[in-house]
């Protein structure tokens, strides 16, 4: 099954897009390259603004730090795939 991707329009596998359990059909819009693409200038053009983020919002940071953590310990297998979960481990108890 191919979807096209909303940012460079070419439809690819749905493999190649970032699954989002809150997406009618549970992948993302914009597919992996662009989603790389994206995060990587919405960096450099906040850089800024992250980085006093980062300082300022203890929230922010753990989330970054968890999430980076959790990536390492998982490595290939990465079993949260949105903020969203973050959020939701957050919010629950452990
Ligand atoms: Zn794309």
């Amino acid at each position: 099954m191919q979807k096209e991707c909303k940012i460079c329009g070419i439809p690819k596998n749905l493999t190649e897009f970032p699954i989002a359990r809150d997406r009618k059909d549970g992948y993302r819009a914009e597919c992996k390259m662009c989603m790389i693409k994206y995060k990587k200038e919405y960096y450099q053009n906040h850089k800024k603004y992250l980085e006093e983020r980062y300082k300022k919002d203890i929230l922010y940071k753990i989330k970054l730090n968890l999430e980076c953590r959790v990536r390492t310990n998982f490595k290939g297998n990465f079993p949260i795939r949105s903020y969203n979960e973050i959020n939701w481990l957050f919010s629950s108890r452990i």
